[in-house]
């Protein structure tokens, strides 16, 4: 098997997560989620929503909507006959997400007619730093790998 795209089943960009972001470029910033989170190093891992069960960091094995999908029996969102109507328990995650210059319904569209090669595309584009073209995570201020400040147009 291919490894699993990193895309999470709700429609979360999981490379720009800060778990995942820290458990693959270790270093100052693993150690500053780690401290953030009150979670040692050794459990900052993940292999992202669509990886193993057992890789995926711990909070997202106890995620709402997986839980949700799993006893519907669905694997993404869009599938689900509530997402069109407008289910509450993903309305509270969207804007959320939105916030934080996430747009999962968009996601979940490409995802829904095949797009999701050209949506992570866009999505490796726009989570990186201008200046050292390292990837980032969702909340960061500054650039954890060179340390230069991000714009806020995301
Ligand atoms: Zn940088």
């Amino acid at each position: 098997m291919t490894q699993p795209k990193l895309v999470s089943r709700c429609g979360i960009y999981c490379d720009a997560c800060y778990v995942y972001r820290a458990f693959k470029d270790g270093g100052e910033f693993l150690d500053s989620v780690s401290k953030e989170l009150g979670v040692p190093k050794s459990q900052i891992r993940c292999g992202g929503c669509l990886g193993p069960e057992e890789e995926l960091w711990q909070n997202c094995r106890k995620c709402r909507v997986r839980a949700c999908l799993k006893e519907k029996g669905f694997d993404f969102c869009y599938e689900c006959p509530e997402f069109e109507k407008g289910c509450d328990g993903y309305e509270s995650l969207f804007s959320s997400c939105l916030q934080r210059g996430e747009d999962t319904k968009e996601a979940l569209k490409h995802f829904r007619i095949g797009k999701t090669e050209e949506w992570l595309k866009e999505q490796d584009k726009k989570w990186r730093c201008t200046k050292c073209k390292g990837k980032l995570s969702w909340y960061e201020k500054t650039c954890h790998h060179c340390g230069g400040s991000i714009s806020p147009t995301k």
